[in-house]
């Protein structure tokens, strides 16, 4: 079977942690369900486990054994999403809807064998297609798959959005919605700033930007792969019913602005490593090693070179497995003399498509710092991206002062 022998579109509707934490609002998101399936489409739900489950889960197996086997990891993590699949296909039929649920497995989500990080090959859909064929509501789990000798596979924290957009993907379906806490995407954090506000549509380089760089509101590879897939995708409030943030190829309608959002990561670390040789060679080892402990770096600056000396200093997220242990080793194996890690530095990040065609932008923007005294450690630029390292005490009020300057006075 394939999508286009179905008789109506279908829609992707993902439910996150939050919005299915309890028996009621799982009730609430059947209905939801239910409204719109009556509109005439098919229904596709990807549900992640209910509140701080995956977490408890988690925590439980930490009780068990510091070093759980990760197989097993996976096995215990895919029953969250397991409890809530079926609550919800029970809760639809309750509700006279036929609905049935299915595992990762049943769902045809085919991952590579990385425990705890596995990534999707590919989808069969068939038994998906099917059950649409019959008129239900198919409930999916996310977050989870199996690899080809059929080991239970989970994707990484977050990672239901990933299986949604894939499976969407699939499907060919015609949109798939990001069900969630918040209303949609916002201009910063709205938690942090008063006036930042939701943004109505972006495209989806932006998103990526932003989802990599703290908005916590998507997975970044479920946004990859909406990209490539050119997955129609929106994010919006599971409980009011109201329009959500846009995510799709940037067409003419979208606004034109310079600087989409400002979004701050405190949770990161800084490492340097002092003193290297000048020699060709180096910095490919230094990040080989690092690829190899499977380290996701994401910001390098390489100081002018002294004495025939560099220091080289980079940005790895926070709970990188990087101790001294490991950079002494490094540091040894290049030759180099020293190290320093810092966890007391953040990112604020300023994102937007119009930051390359705006000259001014990176002047207006040290400027707004510079008034609130706040020291500029590192500064990186891309096409899409400004983004500052500052001590972390001033994080709350770079963002603050770069929302206000640069967006609010915008609009
Ligand atoms: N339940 C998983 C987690 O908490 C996956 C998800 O919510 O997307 O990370
Ligand atoms: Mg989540």
């Amino acid at each position: 079977m394939t999508p286009q022998d179905l008789n109506k579109p279908i829609h992707v509707l993902k439910f996150g942690g939050t919005s299915v934490a309890t028996p009621e609002l799982i009730r609430n998101a059947a209905q939801r369900i239910a409204r719109r399936r009556d509109s005439g489409v098919h229904v596709v739900c990807v549900v992640s486990a209910m509140g701080d489950t995956t977490d408890r889960l988690l925590s439980l197996a930490r009780e068990i054994s510091t070093r759980p086997p990760s197989r097993e990891l996976d096995v215990l993590l895919s029953a969250g999403e397991v409890q809530s699949m079926a609550l919800l296909s029970m809760a639809l039929n309750e509700l006279g809807i036929a609905a049935r649920s299915y595992t990762g497995q049943q769902g045809g989500i085919r991952t590579d064998a990385q425990h705890s990080e596995a990534k999707i090959l590919s989808i069969d859909p068939d038994r998906v297609l099917e059950a649409l064929n019959r008129d239900e509501v198919v409930v999916l789990a996310g977050f989870q798959g199996h690899d080809d000798r059929d080991e239970i596979t989970t994707l990484g924290r977050g990672g239901s959005d990933t299986s949604a957009v894939a499976m969407a993907a699939a499907l060919e379906a015609e949109r798939c919605e990001i069900l969630t806490d918040v209303s949609g995407v916002f201009t910063a954090d709205p938690r942090i700033v008063e006036g930042a506000r939701q943004i109505s549509a972006l495209g989806y380089d932006e998103m990526l930007e932003m989802a990599n760089l703290g908005a916590k509101v998507l997975h970044g590879r479920s946004v990859e792969l909406a990209r490539r897939f050119e997955v129609s995708l929106i994010v919006a409030s599971a409980t009011a019913d109201t329009a959500g943030t846009r995510i799709s190829r940037k067409d003419d309608s979208m606004e034109k602005v310079e600087v989409r959002a400002v979004t701050d990561d405190r949770n990161v670390k800084k490492i340097s490593l002092l003193s290297v040789p000048d020699t060709p060679g180096v910095a490919a080892r230094i990040f080989g090693s690092l690829g190899e402990f499977g380290v996701n770096v994401r910001l390098i600056v390489q100081a002018q070179s002294h004495a025939g000396h560099n220091d080289i200093t980079f940005v790895v997220p926070g709970d990188t497995p990087l101790d001294d242990k490991r950079l002494e080793q490094l540091v040894t194996e290049v030759g180099g003399e020293n190290w320093i890690i810092d966890d007391r530095i953040a990112l604020l990040n300023i994102i937007g498509e119009g930051i390359s065609r705006a000259p001014g932008i990176a002047g207006t923007i040290f400027k707004i710092l510079a008034d609130q005294k706040i020291n500029l450690d590192l500064i990186s630029s891309s096409n899409l991206v400004i983004t500052c390292v500052v001590p972390e005490g001033d994080l709350v009020r770079g963002t603050r002062a770069l929302h206000e300057g640069l967006i609010e006075t915008d609009a």
